[in-house]
């Protein structure tokens, strides 16, 4: 089956308890149970159900089983947003002393987080590109995991992840790829040599800008040596699951960052036109890019542009397609500002993935609170613009932007 047949008549879109077509949204806190013993060994995980949504909920199973299936992998755990997915895999296998290598040029909220891991004893090593050769130095005896974007946001660098995996699996340590902007339309990573992928379901797999998430799926293929991933040295006995089983009833549950039904339900139904979505999504990104890059002192930055450091990546890594990201150099922040506020089509809005296009300004939102080095790194100018492709009629789109920019001038 081909990507969005999969999607529409794959193993986990075969109905439901009553026939359902979709999965019921079991909008509900807590499950009944007739006797106290049955929930006993529900909580002992002796008898399959369910007990407390914030511990696991049919709707929200329901949407990580088609995730997972998505991306081939052999579990999936869905959060309440793209962070505390990030957050949760990281502290799964990290403890204070133990450190990071991460890709430089990540979401600003990343980031944000990564220092504030540092106040709690985990220290994260920066590689200026995901390559074999930037990543394999780096790693001493105190690293637990190699995490990067597979696409950047909104550097748009792309992670080498055949390099990376080499890098990380030659030193016994896992590869944690967050694919958000990617999506499993355009990259499948755990195919690419990734242990776990995470999205943050609130952009591109939700797709209409209606809710929050965010999913880690394992691979369950990583070989977890407990004498060194000490943060799962009680879960040795799950062998390869270890990391999965210590995210489902530890970190997640404990942190209590679940996903709500609703939303699941939403993001669920927002994932059945992923395919068709991205593929419109990726022709306008390219279009616009191609427009304006034609404009003199607008220097743009999009992926299949042929000019693109990372162009290479798209045919092997991407598919093709080049995603729904695209940024340009104004000139000025003044400029950038100027531009913005006069487009027509485009919200100003700070988001990506939506059906609708949004533009900001990301040094003065996503990155205040981020160095100037840091902000740089990750390829966010003063005069840096960032658009987030949606699914218009091309020619509109166009049109708004050269209009802008050229009122603009
Ligand atoms: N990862 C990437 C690449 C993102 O772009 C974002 C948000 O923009 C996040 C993670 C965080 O996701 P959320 O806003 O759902 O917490």
């Amino acid at each position: 089956m081909q990507f969005n047949t999969k999607l529409l008549h794959g193993k986990t879109s075969k109905g439901y308890a009553s026939g359902e077509i979709l999965p019921p949204v079991s909008q509900v806190t807590a499950f009944k149970y007739d006797s106290m013993e049955e929930l006993e060994k529900v909580f002992a995980h002796k008898s399959m159900g369910y007990a407390y949504t914030r511990i696991g909920n049919p709707t929200i199973a329901a949407f990580e089983q088609r995730i997972k299936e998505l991306e081939g992998g052999a579990g999936a755990i869905c959060t309440s947003s793209g962070m505390s997915a990030i957050t949760a895999a990281l502290l799964a296998v990290c403890e204070s002393g133990d450190e990071i290598i991460a890709g430089t040029g990540l979401y600003g909220g990343t980031i944000g987080l990564l220092h504030d891991l540092k106040k709690l004893g985990i220290r994260t090593v920066y590689a200026e590109d995901m390559t074999y050769e930037a990543i394999r130095p780096l790693i001493n005896e105190k690293t637990r995991v190699v995490f990067g974007e597979l696409i950047s946001n909104p550097s748009l660098k792309v992670m080498d992840s055949a390099g990376a995996s080499r890098a990380a699996h030659e030193a016994g340590t896992p590869l944690f790829l967050d694919s958000t902007t990617a999506t499993p339309y355009i990259a499948r990573p755990l195919s690419l040599g990734a242990d776990a992928v995470i999205h943050s379901t609130s952009k591109y797999l939700n797709g209409g800008g209606n809710s929050i998430g965010g999913i880690i799926v394992d691979g369950g293929k990583f070989k977890w040596d407990t004498a060194k991933h000490t943060a799962l040295k009680e879960y040795g006995k799950y062998g390869p699951m270890a990391f999965s089983v210590r995210l489902r009833t530890d970190i997640w549950e404990n942190f209590g960052g679940c996903m709500s039904p609703a939303n699941a339900f939403l993001t669920f139904i927002g994932t059945d036109t992923l395919g068709l979505r991205m593929e419109r999504i990726c022709e306008n990104a390219d279009a616009l890019a191609r427009a304006l890059d034609e404009i003199e002192g607008i220097e743009v930055n999009y992926l299949t542009l042929p000019s693109h450091p990372y162009h290479k990546f798209v045919a092997d890594e991407l598919n093709g397609y080049g995603g729904g990201i695209l940024s340009f150099r104004a000139g000025s922040k003044d400029k950038a500002f100027k531009i913005i506020n006069l487009l027509e089509y485009a919200m100003i809005a700070s988001n990506i993935g939506d059906l609708r296009t949004l533009v900001i300004h990301p040094a003065s939102t996503l990155y205040v609170k981020t160095g100037s080095d840091e902000m740089e790194a990750a390829g966010v100018f003063d005069d840096t613009v960032r658009v987030s492709l949606g699914i218009e009629d091309i020619a509109d789109l166009t049109e708004d932007f050269i209009r802008a920019v050229r009122a603009a001038s």
